[in-house]
């Protein structure tokens, strides 16, 4: 077998478990017919998967299918549309993550708008977007607040903060995603076949492992949490198929360092107390119900659509085909525009501007 695997430190670990990887899923093939198919909810694993070479050197031996995992790939056009609305406003200052810049709306992005003279900053921490709201009383600050269960605790933080302080001039537009309703989704469907979930390490600190168990109860399909070194993601990937060959369901915790049976309570209670249930719209799936978070009615004050509502058209159709692809029905490779007009310099589609998106993962390290 060739040296495939990218991680030199630990290539001798890697390339024995990676032996024993493609040995069970032969073995899996051989049983069901098929090879297992798995997908990884999270960018992150999509970016490690491609990276170390992993997805490589196991593409004709298990079915590694990227999901929803990342938020850049998941954020509707509609919500960019509405973020663009959003800086027409007179002194505003809009502040976000950096990726949130590249996503293409309908019309153009928020890296346009900022080039145009909008005043738009990139933080690292929503809680930085607080201290430039008490820096510029005269401004209305405008965070726009995109991320899963990872980012929503640091979200409440920042609200606890302005909420505390008393900052009136601060409010953030809310537009989070959660892991589970969009995995119920994607099973209820049944449009990608799935023998189980490589199951997101850093959501996981904050849910824990036992949030997972309608997967084992509801769908009887396993799932495997894991970290994102490379031979973490191969044991992972290992102890799913050794699942599936025992025709047992369960939620095996491969990332205990870090990953608890009950998640982080802290970070649970400020997701608590700050946010609730809001149908929430995802790129190329729609709307699913009770799908994200948005800030509470007690904290209304703070929440941006509330206090300057924009309404946005339906957005342009392209032949981006994210949506299919965070739903595991096709490979970035089936989009007719991937590497000619879209690429990671001039993206078309969310999956191609987060370097957590498939389109961008696979052109980096898979392109043929
Ligand atoms: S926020 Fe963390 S868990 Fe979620 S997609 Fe990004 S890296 Fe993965
Ligand atoms: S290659 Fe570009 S246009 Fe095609 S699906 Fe990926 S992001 Fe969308």
């Amino acid at each position: 077998m060739e040296p495939i695997l990218k991680e030199v430190q630990d290539a001798g670990l890697g390339q024995s478990l990676l032996r024993e990887v493609i040995r069970l899923a032969d073995r899996f093939k051989e049983k069901y017919g098929h090879p297992p198919a798995y997908m990884e909810v999270c960018g992150s694993h999509t970016h490690a998967l491609a990276r170390t070479g992993i997805k490589r050197a196991l593409k004709d031996h298990v079915r590694l299918i990227s999901g929803p995992g990342c938020p850049v790939c998941v954020t509707d056009q509609k919500t960019i549309d509405a973020m663009i609305a959003l800086t027409e406003g007179e002194n505003r200052i809009i502040c976000t993550f950096g990726d949130m810049l590249r996503i293409p709306g309908s019309k153009g992005s928020l890296l346009k708008a900022k080039t145009e003279g909008k005043d738009i900053r990139v933080v690292y921490s929503p809680s930085d977007s607080v201290r430039i709201a008490k820096e510029n009383p005269d401004n209305e600050v405008i965070f726009l607040g995109v991320g899963f269960e990872t980012t929503i605790p640091v979200l409440g933080i920042a609200l606890k903060e302005a909420w505390e302080d008393g900052v009136k001039n601060f409010s953030m537009w809310v537009t989070t995603k959660l892991v589970e309703p969009v995995v119920r989704y994607l099973l209820d469907s049944g449009e990608a076949k799935l023998d189980g979930f490589l199951l997101p390490g850093h959501v996981s600190v904050v849910l824990g492992k036992n949030q997972y168990s309608y997967l084992v109860d509801e769908y009887g399909v396993p799932g495997v949490i894991s970290g994102f070194e490379m031979n973490e993601m191969l044991s992972s990937i290992y102890l799913l198929i050794e699942l599936g060959l025992k025709e047992e369901a369960k939620i095996i915790n491969n990332y205990k360092s870090v990953v608890k049976d009950e998640g982080n309570p802290q970070a649970l209670t400020i997701m608590e107390t700050f946010f609730t249930p809001n149908d929430e719209a995802w790129r190329g799936i729609g709307v699913i119900p009770k799908s994200g978070l948005d800030i509470r009615e007690e904290y209304r004050s703070l929440n941006a659509k509330i206090r300057f509502p924009v309404t946005v058209g339906e957005p342009i159709k392209t032949k981006c085909r994210c949506g299919e692809i965070i739903r595991g029905l096709v490979g970035p490779e089936d989009c007719p525009l991937f590497g000619k007009a879209c690429t990671p310099m001039k993206p078309i589609g969310p999956c191609m501007v987060s370097s957590e998106g498939s389109c961008s993962a696979h052109y980096k390290y898979l392109r043929e």
